[in-house]
């Protein structure tokens, strides 16, 4: 078993979790919330570490990041478990068995491993995704130093609930990330994921401001929801005015599943409603994501209008972007490694 990191000692062999937001309590011979954790005789593991449930080559677009090294792959994998209890999770098979009933299954492999194989298939990335990588931290900071070495980048694609001491004990080691925001409203955080706002709004400024990630937001648009207009209002006002307007923003389609099974798929007229509030706040790049017809995954200049990343499915096509510039007209165009 591999020792976990960031927690401390409280008194009789009882522990304290300062890896996410929840700050778990654990006693011996318990878990934390995420399943994942347990105190053995006062000391907490990582019971997660090295067991890989899920791995591909992604397009980086998949995860998405559409302005963060374009047109190339990345080597994705998750442990399971999850922080979260999301009712509408989309990956529910591998974030919840070890919460639910206790399982962590995955095969073994090292940070060596990872890297190796990340190396071998082209990739110019590793992604932590398909979960929440918050919770196999361990196993996450230990292969980014390793891709880091063999000039690979590192993505994390997270619900942004972990705690600021896990964000900045990953520091230069992580270099993007797409973080869910799921709502702006409290309510829906505390009674559908079992996780709160305002840990999630700090962490997106933090990572924005002083961490400075390469960051793009997305948000799961669920029909009755998160979808009311006074919602998005509030949502599109904090991205432009204290995330910032450059902030890529994924609007995504839901479809039902896991104990979200009592309303239809997000209607394309509400996908496109939101598309619009954003633009019209001010966001310079907005995207509707996971539905097939919807035309606005393409990437223009936010000046003159010219077509700069064409994107079909998850590939993206044709780039008129030199130098970090459009170009036509010359205008800076936000990301990283854009062409
Ligand atoms: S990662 Fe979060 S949910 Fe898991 S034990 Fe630590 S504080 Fe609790």
């Amino acid at each position: 078993m591999t020792e976990a990191r960031l927690w401390k000692s409280l008194k009789d062999g009882t522990v304290q979790c300062r890896l996410c937001n929840h700050y778990c309590v654990v006693r011996p011979g318990e878990r934390g919330k995420c399943g994942v954790r347990a105190n053995e005789d006062g000391v907490l593991y990582a019971l997660n570490y090295g067991k890989i449930a899920a791995l591909n080559l992604d397009p980086v677009e998949k995860k998405p990041l559409y302005h963060f090294q374009p047109g190339t792959r990345t080597f994705s994998f998750a442990t399971m478990g999850c922080n979260l209890r999301c009712a509408f999770c989309q990956n529910w098979t591998l974030s919840q068995p070890p919460a639910d009933d206790g399982r962590i299954e995955g095969r073994d492999a090292t940070p060596q491993q990872l890297v190796d194989e990340a190396v071998h298939l082209g990739a110019a990335s590793i992604s932590y995704t398909y979960s929440e990588p918050t919770i196999f931290f361990e196993l996450m900071q230990d292969t980014a130093k390793l891709a880091h070495a063999r000039g690979l980048k590192n993505i994390m694609v997270s619900n942004g609930f972990m705690s600021r001491e896990c964000l900045d004990a990953l520091g230069p080691d992580i270099d993007a990330i797409n973080v869910d925001l799921k709502s702006f409203s409290e309510s829906f955080y505390k009674d559908t994921t079992g996780a709160h706002l305002k840990p999630v709004l700090d962490n997106l400024r933090h990572i924005k401001h002083t961490l400075k990630w390469w960051l793009e937001v997305t948000t799961l648009l669920i029909p009755g929801q998160n979808d009311s207009k006074e919602e998005l209002d509030k949502l599109t006002d904090f991205l432009v005015g204290e995330i910032g307007p450059d902030t890529p923003w994924h609007i995504s389609r839901f479809h039902p599943d896991y104990k979200m099974t009592d309303r239809g798929a997000t209607r394309l007229d509400g996908l496109e409603t939101a598309y619009a509030m954003g633009k019209s706040k001010g966001l310079k790049y907005v995207y509707i994501g996971n539905m097939p017809g919807a035309n606005k995954q393409q990437t223009e200049c936010p000046s003159c209008g010219a077509l700069l990343i064409d994107r079909t499915g998850f590939s993206a096509g044709r780039t008129s972007i030199q130098n970090g510039k459009c170009a036509k007209c010359g205008e800076p165009i936000h990301g990283v490694d854009l062409g």
